[in-house]
């Protein structure tokens, strides 16, 4: 496989960047060699991708035109779909069935057609007169070079998220996966060519926080989109504003999971344990704090451990597998440092709180049920991203709502409760981004997915995220 850079439609060399080694995670053992792209390598890749934007390739073909380039995309990324699953698979080291025929691969070919249908459908100008003798129109226009900042979780379904809606919107993107998962994203370099997106319109370079910030830093960048850590988005909000760019920023969650007297306990065990330990817990949506209400406590905390505790942990090409490694020894160990803290605090861990002792390799981790938690313990303030969830009571409506919006994140929460009024009620007031009922997790290529409050702001998914990639211009015409 060549790992190098794609950068205008070939694979290059790195001009004074260093190698990264990529690990699996599900065997600790080295998989690949990557480029970790230099100040050099960045600026040649916004060079490429500024020529290809004003010289209108891309940005000026019409909807139609990019809608077939984008279809034909999304039909090669399906066709590659089992070459795909086995590189993320090992990059990773989720389930491959998941990755293949469950969800990330599919779900991703889906969003690429919805915004290959939609590039059609955004691009209008709309015109009227709103001075005597004056014809206005408001064009929406790409926003120009685009930098595209990926996390480790999803990661070639992160690069269908930022590379679909930026192509239809017209703009040309230079793309950075996470230092640790580029492999995918790489392959989707020579995917993008056979399709017929023009040399230069998108480029991927793999490389760190630093190749991140030279993306940033660069000046012909126009905006930037990350999907990171709340941390990360501050510093990428910071450093943009010496180039007044625009930020997309999709950061953490800290999702509530809200579950009311007249919920079935059945589907709340079912819904909790997937919600709670899908990709290992490592979603920014993920279920990770379960307020049940008081009576109930201790009858839906049962049933939730019961359906906790029969989620299969495996290697990645295990039959059944539902839950694989994290993501690195880094990560479990922030993992497992949030719980044995808690647990030094008082915290009953009602099952998992360990690795497996299955497992000698990976980092593999138990998916984990807490209790006896205070609402203002780090555990059920920040984002642990791994398998673990903290269980609560609360007594009525008011005090779901207010322990469900005590933190700093707004990404995602659900609410489990039959009375229809109160569902309508609360999901009014919790300050997410998201709100389901009755369920936790399911999105669709036409739902906006985004953030409230520190959980950042711009949309991915939906029609909503191709406008976050446009700029408005008022057009104004003298009749006489
Ligand atoms: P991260 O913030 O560590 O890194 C994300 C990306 O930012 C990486 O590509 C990294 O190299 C880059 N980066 C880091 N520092 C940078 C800098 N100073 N300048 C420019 N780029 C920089 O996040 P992660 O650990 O890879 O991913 C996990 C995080 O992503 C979690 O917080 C999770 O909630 C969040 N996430 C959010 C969504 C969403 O849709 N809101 C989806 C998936 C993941």
């Amino acid at each position: 496989m060549n790992y190098k850079l794609w950068i205008d439609g070939k694979w290059e060399d790195t001009q004074g960047g260093k190698m990264m080694s990529i690990e699996n995670p599900a065997t600790g053992e080295k998989i690949a060699d990557v480029i970790d792209a230099s100040r050099a390598d960045v600026d040649r890749a916004v060079q490429a991708a500024k020529t290809a934007f004003y010289d209108g390739r891309w940005s000026k073909l019409t909807p139609a035109e990019r809608s077939k380039i984008i279809w034909k995309f999304a039909d090669l990324f399906e066709a590659n779909a089992e070459k795909l699953a086995r590189v993320e698979s090992d990059n990773t080291g989720k389930p491959y069935a998941y990755v293949s025929l469950g969800g990330d691969i599919p779900f991703a070919v889906d969003n690429l057609r919805f915004f290959a249908s939609a590039a059609r459908d955004t691009h209008g100008s709309r015109a009227g007169e709103f001075m005597k003798g004056y014809t206005s129109m408001f064009r929406r226009e790409p926003v120009g070079v685009v930098g595209q900042i990926a996390p480790w979780n999803y990661p070639v379904m992160m690069a269908a998220w930022k590379i679909g809606p930026a192509l239809a919107a017209g703009c040309s993107i230079v793309l950075k996966p996470a230092p640790g998962t580029p492999l995918t994203t790489l392959m989707l370099g020579e995917l993008l060519k056979e399709a017929g997106v023009p040399d230069g319109v998108v480029n991927i370079l793999s490389g760190g926080n630093d190749s991140g910030q030279a993306i940033v830093e660069h000046p012909d960048v126009r905006m930037v989109s990350l999907t990171g850590s709340t941390g990360t988005g501050k510093k990428i909000m910071k450093t943009a504003a010496d180039t007044l760019k625009r930020v997309h920023l999709e950061l953490g969650g800290k999702a509530p999971f809200i579950v009311f007297d007249d919920a079935d306990p059945e589907l709340v065990a079912a819904k909790a344990s997937m919600a709670a330990t899908t990709n290992t817990g490592q979603d920014c949506t993920a279920a990770t704090r379960i307020y049940v209400q008081k009576g109930k406590l201790k009858m839906m905390q049962d049933a939730v451990v019961e359906a906790v505790k029969a989620v299969k942990v495996g290697l990645p090409y295990d039959d059944g597998v539902q839950m694989g490694p994290l993501i690195s020894g880094i990560q479990r160990e922030r993992v497992s440092g949030f719980v044995d803290r808690a647990k030094a605090q008082g915290a009953k861990i009602l099952t998992g709180g360990g690795v497996p002792k299955e497992f000698k390799q990976g980092y593999f981790y138990e998916p984990t049920v807490i209790t006896n938690v205070q609402q203002d313990w780090e555990i059920v303030q920040n984002e642990v991203f791994g398998p673990v969830v903290t269980v609560q009571e609360f007594s009525d409506e008011a005090q779901a709502l207010q322990m469900g919006n005590d933190v700093l994140y707004g990404l995602a929460a659900s609410v489990f409760t039959r009375d229809i009024g109160r569902a309508m009620r609360i999901s009014s007031e919790l300050e997410f981004g998201t709100v389901w009922i009755n369920d936790h997790l399911p999105l669709t290529s036409e739902t906006p997915h985004g953030g409230f409050k520190q959980s950042g702001f711009g949309k991915d998914l939906s029609a909503e995220a191709i406008g976050d990639y446009q700029i408005t211009k008022h057009v104004m015409i003298a009749q006489a």
